[in-house]
């Protein structure tokens, strides 16, 4: 590969994925959701493919009914006015989101700060555009993953561009604070940078409710927020996402977006406009049934002797293994851990090293999904729980 993409190799949710495939383990790898999203959606998507809608390409940006519904989500959930003509644009994921907002936006040499750990695109995305990663690392405070204020300030230089912020935040759970907020965000006024916020578990909050950066005072104008209707429907496969942004950052999203990919799936995006349109009950299911999950996977991984952060928000919990020993937990390495564990238990998660750049803070910790069946969520915790 060219030299810019050395060391990105596969990805860490696909090689887990093959081992879980391989070993019969139970996937709590790689975040997908075992039951796919409501029926109605799914017919939607049917009833445009077989009504001809989006069979041949859809507009540049996404179909007009889907960048209306992007909109109006904004405003109802959010209070944000987005021009669903010059403020949206339909992606192939927010994974293309991601990719494309940095190839848009950062010049070769420019810094980009990222919270660590951090998703594992962003890494490979920062380096095609050529920019230079800059981690700021969450610390484990009080129960949960925390960002630090003075390292974050610590971390801007004259060459920072642009800050790529998750919350929800995969793989730690965390829902950035009233406080954490306002950190990143008066920085990122006072130092006039851009901001991309990765949003895709905006429904996935389960004290409170999400706020979104761009409604935050100064922020409106400099934020890229992306959504996802695989993290936020139940289907990951159909790789529909979006971009909301200020007309000057979408229209150069827009540039890299087509000749990456053009467009995305058409009739999928009819389907996601009407999903993004459901009643709140929607919502409010999708996250208590991700709480009753997560509180039967939390609680059994402590039982198990894991030390747990109990998600705030995400489908994902992190585990420190250190508790369990230093032979239980290969001294202390997620990843021999987890190798060790799909022959060991059956079970699959993610060493969260691999969402580090300081690989030895991330050792100890691994990362385990809980968008599972209930059925398949008891029958991990009883793996885990029995004593080899
Ligand atoms: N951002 C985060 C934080 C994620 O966890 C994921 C994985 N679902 C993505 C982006 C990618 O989303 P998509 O599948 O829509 O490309
Ligand atoms: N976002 C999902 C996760 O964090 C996986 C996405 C992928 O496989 N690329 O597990």
């Amino acid at each position: 590969p060219a030299r810019r993409l050395r060391g990105f190799g596969t990805t860490v949710f696909a090689e887990m994925s093959e081992l879980a495939a391989r070993t019969g383990a139970i996937n709590l790898g790689q975040g997908f959701p075992d039951t796919d999203g409501p029926d109605r959606i799914r017919e939607a998507a049917v009833r445009a493919l077989r009504d001809g809608r989006g069979n041949q390409y859809p507009p540049a940006t996404g179909v007009p009914e889907l960048r209306r519904a992007v909109a109006a989500h904004q405003l109802l959930w959010y209070g944000l006015d987005v021009d669903p003509d010059r403020e949206v644009l339909v992606t192939a994921g927010a994974t293309e989101a991601i990719a494309a907002a940095l190839l848009a936006l950062v010049e070769p040499g420019d810094e980009v700060v990222v919270l660590e750990p951090y998703y594992d695109s962003y890494a490979a995305a920062v380096a095609m555009a050529g920019g230079v990663r800059v981690p700021v690392t969450l610390r484990p405070r009080d129960g949960s993953f925390r960002l630090d204020p003075d390292e974050l300030r610590a971390a801007i230089t004259d060459r920072t561009r642009m800050l790529l912020v998750n919350t929800p935040h995969n793989p730690t759970g965390t829902v950035l604070s009233a406080a954490e907020l306002a950190a990143l965000t008066e920085l990122a006024v006072e130092r006039d940078l851009l901001v991309v916020s990765d949003e895709v578990y905006e429904h996935v909050v389960f004290d409170g409710r999400h706020v979104p950066l761009a409604a935050l005072p100064g922020m409106r104008e400099r934020t890229v927020t992306i959504g996802s209707a695989g993290k936020t429907f139940s289907f990951t496969g159909w790789k529909v996402g979006w971009v909301t942004a200020p007309a000057r950052l979408v229209a150069a999203i827009r540039s890299a977006k087509q000749y990456l990919t053009y467009v995305s799936a058409g009739p999928l995006q009819y389907a996601v406009a009407e999903a993004l349109r459901l009643p709140s009950a929607y919502f409010d299911g999708l996250r208590e049934n991700l709480r009753v999950r997560r509180d039967l996977l939390v609680d059994g991984l402590e039982k198990a002797g894991f030390l747990t952060y109990r998600p705030a928000g995400t489908y994902f919990v992190t585990a420190d293994i250190r508790p369990l020993g230093a032979e239980q937990s290969a001294g202390g390495d997620g990843a021999a851990f987890c190798r060790a564990l799909a022959e060991r238990a059956g079970v699959v998660a993610i060493p969260s090293s691999v969402f580090y750049d300081h690989r030895a803070e991330g050792a100890p910790y691994v990362r385990f999904a809980f968008c599972k069946r209930i059925a398949v969520l008891e029958e991990a915790v009883r793996r885990l729980g029995a004593r080899p």
